[in-house]
């Protein structure tokens, strides 16, 4: 049994974000950290193995750097991880991007006993739709928001974070689960587990390597093979300071009222 984690090397949004003019993220000056979901589904994961003793693989799809933060999966516990990267990823929308993702998991092999997990939703694409998409194009079963999860043999038993309240849902493997940050506490790397990461298989897929893949042709990936573009991107105007009213008596209400009617809000 093995589980793979797909994770993806974000900007670190909680320092300074800089903005190019026209309006893209200036990456270049931005710290880069592991997406925080993915870090809670990364953390089921080694639970998982901690009880069990199944393999933990990681993949991610990006530029060369983010070999980094694979490295830092194994020295968590992961045991393998996968890097798919290439000139012809580059510019891939959600749709392509998990063409790439399900086409990679594809040619590690997902077996019956096998579970793959994401996050919900990346910090700075936001769509929450890759998860849902491997698993579309993998033909896999898919649990979204858990917050829970519990494996019993080949039954895996997910509570799912809803607005207003739970849904337990059993899922038989292999399957696909994303995941929450309610889920769990991440666990830091070990300096032993920092030194045993440099022993610990990385492999690269270029497009050579996934091109044989049924997912894989230059019309599905990339900038070409991306139905969605970016139209225009912006930063919102500031919000002004508020208004403030103090007292509560019937002069400070009726002042309210005012104010609410003028701005056509009751
Ligand atoms: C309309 C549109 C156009 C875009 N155009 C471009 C473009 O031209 N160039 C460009 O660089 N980017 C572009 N992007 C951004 C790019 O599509 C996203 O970064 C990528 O598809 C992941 O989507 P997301 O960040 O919304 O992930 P989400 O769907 O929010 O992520 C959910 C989960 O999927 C997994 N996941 C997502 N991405 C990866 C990954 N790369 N590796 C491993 N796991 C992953 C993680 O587990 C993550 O928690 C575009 C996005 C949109 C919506």
């Amino acid at each position: 049994m093995k589980i793979i984690v797909s994770i993806k090397q974000v900007p670190d949004t909680s320092g300074k974000v800089s903005v190019n003019p026209d309006g893209t993220l200036d990456r270049a000056s931005m710290q880069t950290i592991t997406n925080p979901d993915d870090m809670n589904a990364l953390e089921a994961a080694l639970k998982i193995k901690d009880a069990t003793g199944c393999k933990v693989i990681v993949v991610t799809m990006g530029p060369a750097p983010a070999a980094g933060m694979l490295r830092e999966a194994l020295a968590m516990g992961a045991d393998e991880a996968y890097l798919a990267s290439g000139r012809e990823f580059g510019g891939s929308d959600t749709y392509a991007t998990s063409q790439i993702l399900a086409a990679a998991i594809n040619t590690i092999g997902v077996e019956k006993d096998d579970i793959v997990m994401c996050g919900r939703q990346a910090i700075d694409g936001d769509t929450a739709q890759v998860g849902p998409q491997i698993a579309e194009k993998l033909h896999l079963p898919q649990v979204t928001y858990a917050a829970d999860i519990q494996k019993d043999g080949d039954t895996i038993t997910v509570r799912r974070m809803l607005e207003d309240g739970y849904m337990t849902i059993k899922v038989k493997t292999p399957c696909l689960i994303t995941c929450i940050k309610e889920l769990n506490t991440p666990r830091y790397m070990s300096v032993s587990g920092v030194f045993e990461a440099y022993s610990k298989p990385m492999t690269t897929f270029d497009y050579e390597a996934l091109k044989d893949d049924p997912l894989i042709d230059k019309t599905t990936i990339g900038l070409k093979g991306s139905p969605t573009n970016i139209f225009k991107s912006f930063t919102p105007p500031q919000k002004g300071a508020g208004i403030m009213l103090e007292g509560n008596d019937r002069a400070t209400c009726d002042k309210l009222a005012s104010i609410l009617l003028e701005k056509h809000i009751i």
